[in-house]
C-alpha cells in the first residue's frame, strides 16, 4: 500500500492564530486563564493547555470577576459579549478572521433591514454565535417571500456553500482531487482523516472522501490504525482537519508505514 500525505492539511491560519494567543495569554497572565469553549476541537490540544494552566468553561458565570478569558476561534454572540463585560472579564479575543467578517455581515444586514439566515449546525459553537446576532435566524424561520442575507458554518461542504472558509475549501478541494487522480489510475483509494470526532471539519473531510469514490476513515490518534482493514487499498491519502496537529499525522503516517510493510511517502498538494 502506498501511502501519500496530501496537502494543504492540519492547522489552518485561523487556529495557529488562536493557539499562538491562548500561549500569549498563558504566559502574560497568572493561571488559570479561562478559555470560553474548547479552543478548537482536538483532545489533544486542550488537554496540552489545561496542563499549562488554562481551565476551559461552557458559560461566562463560571469565569470569575475580573479574571482574564478567552474566546475561542468559533467566536461568541454579542450577548455573552456584554455579560463579560459586566463581569469586568479581561477579554483575549481570538475569533477567526473569517468568523468575524460573517459576524459583521449579519450586523451589515440588520442595519439594512434584511434578516440573515445561518446555514449550519444549530448546536455549533460558531453558528450559536451567529444565531446570537439580532436578526439571525434558522432557514425554517424565514417567511415565504421574505428576502434575506445568508451566512453560512465555515466548514461546510464548500461545493455546496458559498461562503465557506479558504482553508476549508482548500483541504476539501485536496482530497478531492487526491481521489479523482487515484481513481484515474485504477487505484482502490483510500483516505484517512486525523482528527477529533468533535471536529465538524474533519468529518466532512471523510463525506467528502467517501462521496468522491474512496473507502474514508477518521481516527483520533495512531493507536485506532490496527483496527482499520486496508484490504484491497492500493493507495492511501492521509490528511488531517484544521483542528489538528501536524505530530498527530505525522505519528498516523509512521504507523502506517511500519505496521502496513511496503509504502512509498509521497506528497500530493494542490
Ligand atoms: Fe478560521 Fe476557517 Fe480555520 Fe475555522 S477553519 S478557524 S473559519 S480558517
Amino acid at each position: 500500500m502506498r501511502i501519500e500525505v496530501i496537502e494543504p492539511h492540519g492547522f489552518c491560519a485561523g487556529v495557529e492564530r488562536a493557539l499562538k494567543m491562548a500561549e500569549a495569554a498563558l504566559s502574560d497572565n497568572p493561571p488559570p486563564v479561562y478559555c470560553l469553549h474548547e479552543i478548537v476541537h482536538n483532545e489533544s490540544v486542550v488537554q496540552e493547555l489545561a496542563s499549562k494552566g488554562m481551565r476551559f468553561v461552557e458559560t461566562v458565570e463560571e469565569v470569575p470577576e475580573a479574571a482574564t478569558v478567552l474566546i475561542s476561534a468559533h467566536g461568541t454572540s454579542p450577548m455573552i459579549r456584554t455579560k463579560a463585560a459586566e463581569r469586568r472579564l479581561h477579554v483575549i479575543d481570538a475569533t477567526c478572521p473569517f468568523v468575524a467578517a460573517a459576524h459583521a455581515k449579519i450586523q451589515e444586514n440588520f442595519a439594512q433591514g434584511l434578516r440573515t439566515v445561518v446555514v449550519g449546525t444549530p448546536d455549533h459553537a460558531e453558528v450559536r454565535g451567529y444565531l446570537g446576532e439580532p436578526g439571525a435566524c434558522l432557514p425554517e424561520d424565514v417567511k415565504p417571500g421574505e428576502k434575506t442575507g445568508r451566512v453560512v458554518q465555515t466548514t461546510l461542504d464548500a461545493g455546496s456553500y458559498e461562503g465557506v472558509c479558504t482553508a476549508t475549501r482548500d483541504r476539501q478541494r485536496a482530497v478531492r482531487e487526491f481521489v479523482a487522480a487515484q481513481r484515474c489510475m485504477a487505484s482502490s483509494v483510500g483516505v484517512l482523516v486525523v482528527g477529533s470526532g468533535k471536529s465538524a471539519n474533519t468529518r466532512r473531510l471523510v463525506e467528502i472522501a467517501e462521496q468522491s469514490g474512496a473507502k474514508a476513515w477518521r481516527v483520533g490518534s495512531s493507536a485506532e490504525i490496527a483496527s482499520l482493514d486496508f484490504s484491497n487499498i492500493g493507495v492511501i491519502g492521509v490528511t488531517s482537519g484544521a483542528s489538528t496537529p501536524e505530530s498527530a499525522l505525522r505519528t498516523v503516517v509512521a504507523s502506517l508505514w511500519v505496521e502496513r510493510g511496503t509504502c512509498n511517502l509521497g506528497r500530493f498538494s494542490v
